[in-house]
This record gives C-alpha cells, structure tokens and sequence, in this order.
C-alpha cells in the first residue's frame, strides 16, 4: 500500500471570544513539550547517541506524570502529541549534529517567538471540508475555514474537496496574529475496500449512488447505542452506577483534605476518565463493527445539540461521553471510506418507524416500550429511534442532492434493518437492506392516506 501526503495551509476564522481558548491551551501544551525536551536531551551531550529520540520511550516515562500535571485537564492525545513534537524536534537536531552542524535544545518556551503549534490528531479534533473542531482546554472550538474566491486549482480545491484524500494528524498554528490549519491530506493508494464501488465505471471511485445508512440512537440509560439494525451496545446503567460509587469515593477523599488525599483524588480522577475513555471506545468500536458488517457507507447519530433538547438537563458527562461515541466512531471508520453524519433528531423518539406508517405521537413511546397508537407496531423504543435516525439521513440526502455529481434518480437509498421480529436480547442472524421512499414527503403523506383508510 502506497501512501501520498500533502500539507495544506488554510487560515481558519476562529470565532469571537476563542482565541483565548487556544492562548490558553498552549500553556499546558508546551509545558509538556518543554518537559519531555528536558528528559530526552541529558545535561550536557558530548555526542549525537546521547540524544533521546524515541517518542515510545518518553511517552512511557513521561505521559502518566505530565496528565497528572496538567491537571488531566489537557486532551490525552494533546500529552501525547507535545511529547512527539519534542522527540522530532530532538531527531532533527541529531540528524544536524551527525551531519556536523552547530545545534542548539529545542525551547518550546521561547517568547522571542509570537506564536506556536499545536499537533492535532483526529482524537483531539474533527476535520472537515469546510471547518475543524479542536479540543482546547475549555472545550471544543469549531472554525471554519477561511476559503479562496476561486477554488478550482488551489490546493484547498484538489486535495481537501477530493474525497480520494482524507485528513491525516494535522498541526494548529498561530503566528502571532492569524490562525493557520496546516492539514495534512493523505491517500491512500492500492487499499483494498471493504465495500466494492457499486459502478464499473473505470477511473471513477465515487460510491455515492448508493447510501447505506447504519441508524444509531444514543441513550443515557439501557444501552449506550442502539443501531437500525437491532444491535445494543454499551450498559449504561451499569456506567451510572460506576459513576456515582466514584463520585461518593472522590467526595470522601476531598473531605479528608489532607495532602495524600488530594494526590490520592488526583489519582482517581485520572483512573476514572481512563474507564469512560476506553468505554467510549468500545462502544464506537462496535458501532464500527457493525458499520462495516452491514457494508453501510454512512452512519447516522443525532446532532449533540439537539439531544441536549430533546433529553432535558442531559448532563455534561453524558454529553461529553455522546461526543467521544461520535468522534471514536467517525475517526475509526473514517479509513474504510465511511462517513460518519448527523442528524437533527426532532420527532425521531415518537414517529413510527414504520415505512408505511407515518403517525408521529409521543404517546407511542413509555420508557423502551413503543406501540404505535396508529399501526400497532410494537418495538424497542431505542431501536424504533434508530431507525427513524437512519431514515432521517436518507431524507436530508436526497431532498438535498447538492455536490451530488449524478442523478439523484439512480441513486439507491437504503437503511440498514433486521428483518424478522425483534427483541433486545435475540440473536438476529439475518439482516436485510431496506429501500426506502419514505424520504420524500409527498409519498409518505400517500402512503399514510391510504394507511389510514385501511386502519380505519
Ligand atoms: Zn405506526
């Protein structure tokens, strides 16, 4: 497999009020960069082998301690990323010095410099065609991206609009004035897709006749994720209840106020987001696994913001473990050329996932139990929620056929389902791809019609 890579340098409007975000975020950042300098470049080096350069090595023996430093406050792939710009920048000095040129330690503090860099890898931040979302200290921050009046033969144009070229680990610069993205566009050449392209057309890679949506619904309680094909994933009751044995545990040690209580909090508190991390994994990894069993090319979760509507007073936590589920899944399918999309999720708990039933209800929902007051249909309310996710995606796609190159008409849309009844705790070995028109309105308000006078 042959790999290309292209830095691409775009300037990124950064929105009122966030420029601190990242002024602040570096202060940690380079602390650790400084601090891994510190450990890899001994007192005084009387030749280039006394250098340290191997990122694996100073990350064993300096991410643990740089996390606690830093208050677990800093992204654990922003630690990790500090420590490899040190070992690099460390490389190229002993790659000078073999060569026989003077060198001089890396300093990341230095304030003779306006500006600085940060490496952000698709952990730390989600990169798009048209904006970026990176993890600062306060939060995530989203900038669009400043584009050129002609976009045809710019760089932006034949390596970021080109979906052959997927972004790679990217670097964050500020000069001093402007924000800059220095994306790193890769592709891959001679990777062998999980899926086929649907058309034979030679020299044509696109696949976007046909869709196929993979539903998912993210709950706070029940399952963590439950997908359009009938899978669950995740306990979340048994990660609330983890949750508040460690908040009662944390609350005891604060009380306690001495100093070994404190480390000892500290501790914990980096023990514990490790647990939610790897289980935001395990969940999207699942999802990821189903993503590509099913051959789905997109993945469909609701939009985070609408779900802090629809589920009130939804907590920080889970929103923040919903964001991780997101990311993790869209980062690990992102190399099998499957998008990860979402959706505004108004109605998608009520309505009747039936495609010949449109009646939408709240009624039809108590708890995970749904039961169509319209058509009867009685299902896991989650899984009824991720198939009307899926169905929504389909419908936003083709109402809205923009960038799409061919005729909407040969599209083919499907959502992945189950066929056969369903039950949370069943073994569904056989799965169906189910063509769809209830995406258009007009179709699905005929079908309703005559729905209805067949119920009625
Ligand atoms: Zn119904």
């Amino acid at each position: 497999m042959v790999e290309a890579n292209r830095t691409v340098v775009i300037p990124l409007k950064i929105p009122e009020g966030s420029r601190s975000d990242f002024h602040q975020t570096i202060l940690p950042y380079a602390y650790c960069q400084q601090e891994a300098v510190d450990h890899c470049w001994p007192d005084t080096p009387t030749r280039p082998d006394d250098l340290q350069t191997s990122k694996r090595d100073a990350e064993s023996a300096l991410y643990d301690r740089l996390r606690e430093d830093t208050d677990e406050l800093l992204n654990a792939n922003l630690v990790q990323k500090a420590i490899k710009d040190a070992t690099a920048a460390i490389g190229s000095c002993k790659t000078s010095w073999e060569n026989g040129d003077r060198i001089s330690k890396p300093d990341f503090y230095d304030r003779e410099l306006p500006g600085y860099t940060m490496t952000y890898d698709k952990r730390a931040a989600t990169y798009s065609r048209y904006e970026a979302t990176f993890s600062t200290l306060t939060g995530t921050v989203t900038c669009r991206y400043e584009l050129p009046a002609e976009i045809e033969g710019t760089p932006y144009g034949e390596y970021v609009l080109d979906r052959r070229w997927s972004f790679s680990t990217s670097k964050l610069v500020f000069d001093g004035e402007q924000f800059w993205l220095h994306a790193v566009m890769q592709r891959r050449f001679g990777d062998d897709p999980v899926y086929a392209p649907t058309s034979d057309d030679s020299g044509s890679d696109t696949h976007e006749d046909t869709h196929r949506v993979l539903g998912v619904d993210l709950n706070v309680d029940g399952a963590t994720a439950v997908t359009s094909t009938g899978q669950f994933y995740g306990n979340a009751d048994a990660l609330n209840a983890y949750r508040t044995e460690q908040e009662q545990l944390r609350g005891e040690l604060q009380q306690t106020g001495t100093r070994s209580a404190h480390l000892r909090f500290q501790q914990r508190r980096g023990v514990e987001w490790r647990y939610y991390d790897q289980y935001a994994h395990h969940v999207a990894n699942s999802i990821k696994q189903e993503a590509l069993r099913v051959r789905a090319t997109h993945v469909a979760f609701e939009e985070l913001t609408r779900i802090r509507k629809r589920i009130s007073n939804l907590p920080k936590f889970q929103h923040w473990l919903f964001n991780k589920v997101q990311m993790y899944t869209a980062y690990k399918l992102e190399r099998y050329g499957v998008t990860v999309e979402t959706i505004n999720p108004a109605d998608t708990s009520r309505a009747c996932s039936r495609t010949d039933c449109d009646c939408v209800d709240e009624d039809n929902r108590d708890g995970k139990h749904f039961e169509c007051l319209a058509c009867g249909y009685t299902v896991n309310a989650d899984y009824n929620a991720a198939k009307n996710i899926g169905f929504r995606y389909l419908s936003d796609n083709l109402s809205n056929p923009a960038g799409r190159t061919r005729s909407s008409g040969q599209a083919t849309s499907q959502l992945a389902l189950v066929s056969g009844t369903l039950s949370p705790i069943g073994d569904f070995a056989e799965h169906e791809w189910v063509s769809t028109d209830k995406p258009h309105p007009q179709q699905a308000s005929e079908s309703s019609d005559s729905e209805r006078s067949r119920v009625g």
